[in-house]
């Protein structure tokens, strides 16, 4: 789907840049939801700058826009991993999830943003007593009810409180009116693999230890469980509401393009030709000299690097695409600089734009091929794109989007 230029989208060329279709975003929410039964809630999972995508331009869209009739926007709730990422959040009309465990709640200046986060009444997770007990005293002082939500650990060992253990948890929260229990949640280890049998096993625990509680608490408790793996391959998880991330990006949790889901990838990484260098045989090329060209060569220079969250592990093995054809990266990928073989690319000029990642599931630099090349997942490949490569949304051009102060002035040089 190519949108029409925006002003943006032009401001930015010259640039490594990466491009958001908020129209795929908002298409693959609509799959999300035709996937859920009457009722369950969308929570969409915006951590780490929502998987690199640029958080400000996924809460914006899923809050902001509607692609299906309804009126309504997809996101009934957005989550972060962090205070801090929340911070960063522009103002919205629904609840803000913030998943890391409160604790240290007195060390550093833990204790001001959980302050901050009250006031806001965004919903901390907890998993410890002493946990609930901080985040007590504080909400008395900021005099403000704190919304809590309780992570579960039913099988994933990582955060959570033991199931034996929420009763004693629950009641420690009834006991402190300066607390309100939002929320219950679990998070499942294997839910990416459809034949895990353990992620039905975590959700029976879960159903198990807050069955009870959610029938004392009516409508007012929201329980949830489901990523994107299990929101597509364990139906019977979705419980109150189910919070993806991937999929919403577009990428298909079980980590291969597949026909079953009609997702697409919302992003797309581009960088210009800033160089070009005719060398003869037997030069070598980059750093520790790794590459040696058998034949006269174009090397071609591109402004990103490591530091951009293209791997090193890429060197003199990846692939970008000029024109719909591959170019070969040669030699070291460098701290910000990446050379590529231009020598079959006769036609290839300085300012022309090449494709780090493509849009295409089925591309030779999809995500899938590009987390292969570095022995990854496409979630590291997507959230390590680095804060010096400017997001630009796309379509509809149209779009009511504002942008943060910072970038604005940076804008007013160009
Ligand atoms: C990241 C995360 C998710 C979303 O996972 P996806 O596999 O990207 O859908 C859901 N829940 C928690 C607690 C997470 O940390």
């Amino acid at each position: 789907m190519d949108a029409t230029p925006t002003i943006d989208i032009r401001h930015t060329l010259g640039e490594p840049r990466v491009l958001i279709s908020r129209r795929s975003l908002l298409h693959n929410a609509g799959v999300i939801r035709r996937a859920l039964s009457p009722g369950v809630r969308l929570c969409a999972m915006l951590k780490a700058d929502a998987y690199g995508h640029g958080a400000l331009i996924a809460a914006d869209t899923l809050c902001n826009f509607c692609n299906d009739g309804s009126g309504k926007p997809p996101a009934d709730t957005i989550a972060v991993a962090s205070i801090d990422e929340a911070m960063a959040l522009p103002d919205l009309r629904v609840p803000v999830l913030v998943f890391r465990p409160l604790e240290n709640a007195f060390i550093g200046r833990q204790r001001l943003k959980i302050e901050e986060a009250i006031r806001h009444g965004w919903v901390l997770t907890v998993c410890s007593l002493s946990g609930v007990e901080d985040i007590a005293r504080i909400a008395l002082q900021v005099g403000r009810r704190a919304n809590v939500q309780v992570m579960v650990d039913t099988g994933m060992v990582r955060s959570g409180v033991d199931v034996a253990a929420l009763p004693g948890m629950l009641q420690h929260i009834e006991a402190r009116p300066s607390i309100k229990l939002w929320g219950i949640c679990t998070h499942f280890a294997s839910a990416e693999n459809p034949e895990s049998a353990f992620t039905l096993e975590q959700s029976r625990r879960f159903h198990l230890a807050t069955d009870p509680v959610g029938a004392a608490y009516g409508g007012r408790l929201t329980r949830h469980a489901a990523n994107s793996g299990a929101l597509f391959f364990h139906r019977t998880t979705h419980a109150d509401m189910v919070r993806p991330g991937l999929a919403l990006y577009g990428i298909d949790p079980s980590g291969r393009p597949t026909m079953d889901r009609p997702l697409k990838p919302v992003l797309k990484w581009l960088a210009p030709i800033v160089g070009i260098q005719e060398v003869s045989a037997g030069s070598t090329v980059g750093y520790g000299q790794t590459w040696c060209a058998r034949r006269p060569t174009r090397v071609g220079l591109l402004p990103i690097g490591y530091a951009d969250g293209y791997p090193r592990s890429f060197s003199n093995g990846a692939k970008v695409l000029l024109h719909g054809r591959a170019a070969a990266v040669i030699g070291r990928v460098s701290m910000d600089m990446t050379t590529v073989d231009l020598t079959d690319h006769p036609d290839a000029h300085v300012g022309e734009e090449v494709t780090l990642l493509d849009d295409n599931p089925l591309s030779p630099v999809s995500v899938y091929e590009l987390a292969r090349w570095s022995n990854t997942i496409p979630y590291e490949i997507l959230s390590r794109i680095g804060a010096r490569i400017k997001r630009v949304p796309t379509d509809p051009e149209d779009a009511p989007f504002e942008e943060s102060e910072a970038e604005t002035s940076d804008q007013d040089f160009t």
